[in-house]
């Protein structure tokens, strides 16, 4: 039997002020402040939890939106893709941890380069950026190529863990590959075209084994705009997640990110130096993981479904939906050890907050904060829901739990912690009734369980076919921006 109790999201009557002479369960304003806290942000999690639940994908990958006069894309489109490949150099290490993000802060004195990660910077990423920028500050057109050399060497040697995780995933399908294509070549009639690829897939197994990196991720680089991807498109095979030639393509194409990297840096160094004119490196300190605000005995599916709707009938519903897979995916089980989730800030959020929060000027006026992978399912809402003008990213629309908004105060004090509060509430208010109105699209079958696929693309194509999207559900690549 199910009651109504419905939770509305706007801001809880509850008072900030409180008067201990007339009020015997008087509460202190830092108590009520942090209970208003605690109920916003259990109303958010819930419908998350549900929602991650039903399907941790929420669709297909969202790419970036340059909304700008068409004469002006190309310009906006290299100052983006700069800023996008200072930070993806500087994500040394694959999985969450290093996940960069970098923002330019136009000051009177000069630029102002803005870092954060999920997982403090280093510094000995902040050195590395700075030789990088440095380098970039004095190219000129003659000294291009031997910069180029350089700066491949720096970039190539710093990502060494990165790029050694892409050759340890190669290895193996690079082998099955090469088994197949060499299968083949004694049937008749014979193909050409696979034994034009298997000499090439040979090449790069050779390359692979031969330690230098910075050449191999120049060819792997070069071979993104032959026909070798073509043909490896060619073989996979629909349907077959872990064909090992979809897996190859997406992992090759990764080891060439690098190269590319390198390519528009330079590029835009010498045709926008006023990108990191007089640059100084800022870094954004990262907060602690702190736990997901659920209590288990409260996350039950009987809890979660009431609470989710003031309408009975789509509580019900959702119930039954979630008392169906929790027959055959112990999801109860599942939503318990969910309760203990440490959640993180993601890289991104710290500078779309920081130069929202503090009126920053971004350079050229181009609000735009670059991330070293693109934005999952909650970051991609939350910058959208903040409204603060700053360009909507790339998302791989995963849905992580292990997430949670920038800080409440955001060290203010005063009228501007209030403000700043009320106006963070809202943002997850919206976020809130967002999510809901997604659940109930899975709910309704609008929306049907995802393929996965890698949070990293292939750098391949940025407006992939047919072909390109069946080779993105590829679940070799667990990179995660989590
Ligand atoms: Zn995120």
């Amino acid at each position: 039997m199910f009651i109504a109790n419905n939770i509305a999201v706007a801001r809880p009557s509850i008072r900030r002020t409180g008067n201990a002479g007339i009020n015997p369960i008087f509460k202190s304003e830092a108590q009520e402040e942090l209970d208003i806290r605690r109920k916003v942000l259990r109303r958010f999690y819930e419908p998350v939890l549900i929602l991650h639940a039903l399907d941790p994908h929420r669709g297909d990958r969202i790419e970036e939106i340059t909304d700008v006069d068409p004469a002006l894309l190309d310009i906006t489109k290299l100052r983006r893709s700069f800023i996008k490949y200072l930070a993806y150099i500087c994500d040394y290490e694959k999985g969450g941890n290093t996940c960069t993000s970098v923002a330019l802060q136009q000051k009177p004195s000069g630029v102002r380069v803005w870092m954060a990660a999920n997982v403090s910077i280093k510094p000995k990423t902040v050195q590395f950026l700075h030789e990088v920028l440095t380098g970039l500050s004095k190219v000129e057109e003659k000294t291009r190529d031997q910069f180029h050399e350089n700066l491949m060497s720096m970039v190539v040697a710093f990502g060494s863990r990165r790029i050694l995780d892409y050759l340890s995933i190669v290895k193996c399908p690079l082998e099955l590959c090469i088994s197949e294509l060499k299968r083949k070549s004694e049937e008749l009639p014979y193909n050409s075209k696979d034994r034009n690829l298997l000499a090439h897939l040979q090449d790069i197994q050779r390359a692979c084994g031969a330690n230098d990196h910075a050449k191999l991720v120049q060819e792997c680089f070069k071979a993104r705009s032959t026909t070798l991807f073509t043909q490896l498109a060619r073989c996979i095979q629909t349907g077959i997640e872990k064909c090992p030639f979809r897996i190859l393509r997406h992992n090759l194409g990764r080891l060439g990110e690098h190269a590319q990297a390198c390519k528009i840096l330079v590029q835009a160094a010498l045709e926008l130096p006023e990108l990191i004119q007089n640059f100084k490196i800022k870094v954004h300190v990262s907060a602690k993981q702190t736990k997901i605000p659920l209590i288990e005995k409260q996350s039950t599916l009987e809890c979660l479904a009431n609470r989710f709707s003031s309408n009975p009938e789509i509580s019900q519903r959702l119930f039954h939906r979630l008392d169906t897979l929790d027959r055959w995916s112990r999801l109860s089980e599942r939503l318990q050890d969910d309760c203990s989730t440490k959640t993180r800030i993601h890289a991104e959020l710290y500078l779309v907050q920081l130069f929202h929060k503090g009126q920053f000027e971004f350079v050229h006026g181009e609000k735009y904060v670059g991330c070293s992978k693109p934005a999952c399912y909650l970051c991609y809402e939350y910058i959208s829901a903040l409204g603060s003008g700053i360009s909507l990213p790339a998302s791989s629309n995963k849905i992580y739990l292990a997430w949670r908004p920038p800080n409440f105060d955001f060290g203010m004090e005063g009228p501007f912690r209030e403000a700043a509060e009320k106006e963070m509430e809202g943002v997850l208010n919206r976020m809130t009734e967002r999510i809901r109105g997604h659940v109930e699209e899975q709910m309704n079958g609008k929306m049907g369980r995802r393929h996965i696929h890698p949070d990293s693309t292939t750098g391949v194509s940025t407006a992939p076919d047919k072909q390109e999207k069946e080779f993105y559900t590829d679940p070799s690549d667990d990179e995660t921006s989590e």
